[in-house]
């Protein structure tokens, strides 16, 4: 099934306790094409760059089915620029500066063969860029889902307001949850979002897993305990990604269905933290994605015995 995507691609500055980059590339939708590549074709990316964005990578990424066609490249322009610094914790950072560049003036054209997606990621990105993309499709997709950020939630509440009540899915982590609805309770959070015309939600909570929300139902996943996490940057656009991308692959949006791809979505985003960037996705194949999986079935597997 055809999956379109819409994010930033970028270059990003990072500092985490266990080093320090200073231009690699990342954004949302470079974290999440990787990862749902990993499940499904063709992927269909909306995204824009500026002429310094890498022809290797663009390259890579075609390799792996990824069509360009919606990407819009400013000669001239500079790619969308983010800096972050990671506390002791990895669980919490500091954004130290965002440089919208050519994001500043975006105006997303959803190409004419990209229509009739059944399957939409709205990446991280300005909710009115996500707004107008669904407004150019011409088909009702399947599945739409999509992944805010606080930087949106201080800048731009009313068009994320409006997004909410357009999409079928939210995935956001908990402190942004709580920043948006002002419910220091998840359930209630979760709640409130649904409240805003959002039928699932996702609360991803970093090293402690992630919770599914639909109606009065709940399901947790545990995240995987892992010795080394190297830097989380991309983790959520990962977990976005392969989330979505396995739903794609199987076709199917039942809730039994959404639990398994937040298993798929979790293995790869523990692959993600392991080194900078999304370097670890570009070396990972489909045994190294079983094995977590193994790992993640036998994490949370008990019996009770009466
Ligand atoms: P994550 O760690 O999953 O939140 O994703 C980090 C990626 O999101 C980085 O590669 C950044 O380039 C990108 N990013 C950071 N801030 C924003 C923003 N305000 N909007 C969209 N993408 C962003």
């Amino acid at each position: 099934m055809s999956l379109l995507l819409v994010g930033t691609m970028a270059f990003d500055a990072l500092e985490t306790p266990f080093g320090k980059v200073d231009r690699i590339i990342g954004g949302s939708a470079t974290y999440a094409a990787w990862a749902a590549s990993c499940f499904t074709k063709p992927i269909q990316l909306v995204s824009i760059v500026g002429g310094d964005f890498p022809d290797t990578e663009k390259t890579e990424l075609e390799e792996r089915s990824v069509n360009f066609e919606g990407v819009e490249v400013v000669p001239d322009g500079k790619c969308f620029f983010w800096s972050g610094k990671y506390h002791m914790d990895l669980n919490t950072r500091d954004t130290l500066v965002t440089e919208l560049n050519v994001l500043a003036d975006f105006n997303p054209k959803v190409p004419a063969g990209y229509q009739g997606a059944d399957y939409v990621m709205l990446g991280n990105l300005a909710p009115g860029i996500q707004i107008s993309v669904l407004n150019q499709l011409e088909k009702k997709p399947k599945l739409v889902i999509m992944d805010t950020m606080n930087y949106w939630i201080d800048t731009a509440m009313d068009d994320l307001t409006k997004v909410l009540g357009m999409i079928d899915l939210l995935m956001i982590n908990d402190s942004e949850a709580r920043q948006l609805t002002g419910e220091h309770s998840l359930v209630k959070a979760a709640k409130k979002i649904q409240g805003m015309g959002t039928k699932y939600v996702i609360i991803k909570k970093g090293e402690h897993g992630a919770l599914l929300f639909y109606g009065d139902k709940i399901f947790s996943a545990p995240a995987m305990p892992l010795e080394d996490v190297f830097d989380p940057t991309g983790a959520g656009d990962t977990f976005a990604g392969g989330f979505i991308g396995y739903l794609a692959r199987i076709d199917d949006i039942s809730f039994e269905a959404m639990k398994a791809a937040i298993i798929m979505g979790s293995s790869l985003a523990s692959y993600c933290v392991e080194k900078f960037g999304p370097i670890r996705m570009k070396e990972i194949n489909a045994a190294d994605i079983q094995n977590r999986v193994n790992e993640f079935i036998s994490l949370a597997n008990f019996e009770i015995r009466n």
